[in-house]
């Protein structure tokens, strides 16, 4: 059996997204997964990352692949998604809970190590008709600029 080599993919941003869901409502890894693949026909999950509200991170399609996570952005991007981005009215809003605030920040350390010249952007940068991820990457871009 040969062998299968994966080229990394050269990244050029961490895009961060919510799933705009409701943050009174569970909307799980296993949740978004079942919507990607089975309602939308993706491959896999679109994200390569998912952070559930009690901050569990969780291991979305592998970083070698191209995500489906923001149009023409895919290829050359890693894809993370926080659960929540609605407050109670449906709204869009920061819903990040303190353990998720503590988890996206490790994940982000990590990928930054991975990908040090990737640059952080948040979702609505790329498509301003969105709100997603409801907070702005600019404070993680000063953070993780090399
Ligand atoms: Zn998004």
């Amino acid at each position: 059996m040969p062998f299968i080599i994966y080229k990394m993919r050269s990244i050029a941003f961490i895009i961060l997204h919510c799933s705009a869901t409701r943050c009174d409502r569970r909307y799980s890894f296993n949740d978004c997964k079942r919507d990607h693949v089975k309602n939308r026909k993706f491959k896999d999950i679109g994200y390569h990352w998912y952070i559930e509200r009690d901050g569990t991170i969780c291991k979305g399609r592998p970083e070698e692949q191209a995500g489906a996570h923001c149009k023409e952005r895919n290829k050359h991007s890693i894809g993370v998604c926080y659960e929540g981005g609605l407050d109670e009215n449906g709204r869009p809003a920061d819903t990040r809970t303190q353990a998720q605030k503590d988890s996206l920040f490790d994940l982000l350390i990590q990928l930054h190590q991975r990908y040090p010249r990737a640059v952080i952007m948040g979702h609505h940068e790329f498509n301003p008709l969105k709100d997603c991820p409801c907070f702005d990457a600019e404070e993680y871009r000063q953070i993780f600029s090399t």
